[in-house]
């Protein structure tokens, strides 16, 4: 029988408008970056999957080379649609990426328009769908025309491949340029994907303003900052964490000064009667400029536990002055 998500599901759910389009995000969205690849259990992500949409998350956001092997994740995900969430096609925002490495030569990588087109078609092939809600540039590159690589994006937005179209770390000059060669072209810029968290906070600087002026949502990247705010790297580095794991979390950039900052903020958190992690994603959250926090779960638990930051996502001037004291 298949399986059908809990009716409930849009009851405790809040969405914020994105940007000054018309489309709706959750306050929290799942990437699928690391945990849904083949070298990860299956079982497992199903699991997370569901119980996110059972829970009102309607934006799930991948690229063309999540999960290990590159590409598995958006294989995975393309399963777990057809045998669960065949029905509930109309009900998600599913977002991917194309910019870095991907397959080999000169055309699996950067901003061309003859790897985004070709990756992109990859990416429906492999999610076994006709498009993407939202298709990213995923890097700034600075070696190829900004025109050629939006204009990838106008094309497929033009195909119908892609709803809507997003950059992902570009600075603020660069998101001005994109957008307004998107928008001589009749193309709204939906989002910009930036990292964002108590460990990072870059865009603070211009880019939120900038994107607040464009009339551009902000959906930010590892709020959990890869999982160091939580309390699993207070004592060393646990055997199952990322940081143990995957390449891309660098054991040596958790330094004991970044701990100090942690364990402040942890006692912050208790303080708020939140965990460390509901805090650092409401954090985020507290500036109505941020659409969504797009977060990450190993399993269903970190999910449930995360997903309840939404129950407090205000601040008072004194928690944000201790923060700023701890992290800046
Ligand atoms: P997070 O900062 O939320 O980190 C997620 C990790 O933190 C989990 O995999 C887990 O790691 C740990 N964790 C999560 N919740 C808890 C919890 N409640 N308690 C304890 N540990 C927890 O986000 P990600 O770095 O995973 O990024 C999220 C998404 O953002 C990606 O999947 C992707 O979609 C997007 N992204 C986009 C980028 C871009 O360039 N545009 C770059 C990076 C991410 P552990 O395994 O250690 O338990």
């Amino acid at each position: 029988m298949n399986w059908i998500s809990d009716d409930q599901r849009y009851e405790n759910a809040e969405f914020r408008r994105c940007g000054r389009s018309g489309l709706d995000l959750p306050l929290i969205s799942l990437g699928l970056w690391h945990n849904f690849g083949d070298v990860d259990s299956y079982a497992t992500g199903r699991s997370i999957l569901r119980r996110a949409f059972d829970r009102g998350v309607t934006h799930f956001d991948l690229a063309n080379n999540y999960g290990t092997p590159y590409g598995s994740a958006e294989r995975n995900f393309g399963r777990i649609l057809a045998e669960d969430f065949a029905a509930y096609r109309d009900e998600l925002i599913i977002s991917t990426k194309a910019g870095w490495d991907m397959w080999p030569g000169p055309y699996g990588n950067g901003g061309s328009r003859k790897y985004l087109l070709a990756s992109l078609d990859q990416s429906l092939r492999r999610m076994g769908l006709a498009y993407v809600d939202v298709f990213y540039s995923h890097r700034p590159t600075p070696d190829v025309p900004l025109e050629e690589t939006i204009g990838a994006l106008i094309h497929a937005h033009r195909q119908g491949k892609a709803l809507y179209v997003g950059i992902s770390s570009y600075n603020a000059e660069d998101t001005r340029r994109a957008e307004n060669i998107l928008k001589q072209e009749g193309v709204p810029l939906l989002v910009h994907q930036p990292s964002y968290s108590l460990l990072n906070r870059e865009i603070e600087v211009d880019l939120l303003q900038t994107l607040d002026e464009l009339g551009v949502g902000c959906a930010v990247f590892s709020p959990l900052a890869q999982g160091v705010l939580t309390e699993k790297y207070l004592a060393g580095i646990p055997e199952d964490s990322r940081a143990e794991r995957s390449r891309f979390l660098d054991k040596d950039s958790i330094t004991d000064k970044q701990i100090g900052k942690v364990r402040s903020l942890l006692a912050l958190a208790r303080q708020r009667g939140q965990t460390l992690p509901q805090m650092a994603v409401a954090w985020t959250l507290r500036d109505p400029r941020v659409t969504t926090a797009i977060i990450g779960a190993r399993n269903v638990q970190q999910l449930d536990d995360t997903l309840d930051a939404i129950k407090n996502i205000t601040f008072s001037s004194e928690e944000e002055k201790l923060i700023n004291r701890i992290t800046i």
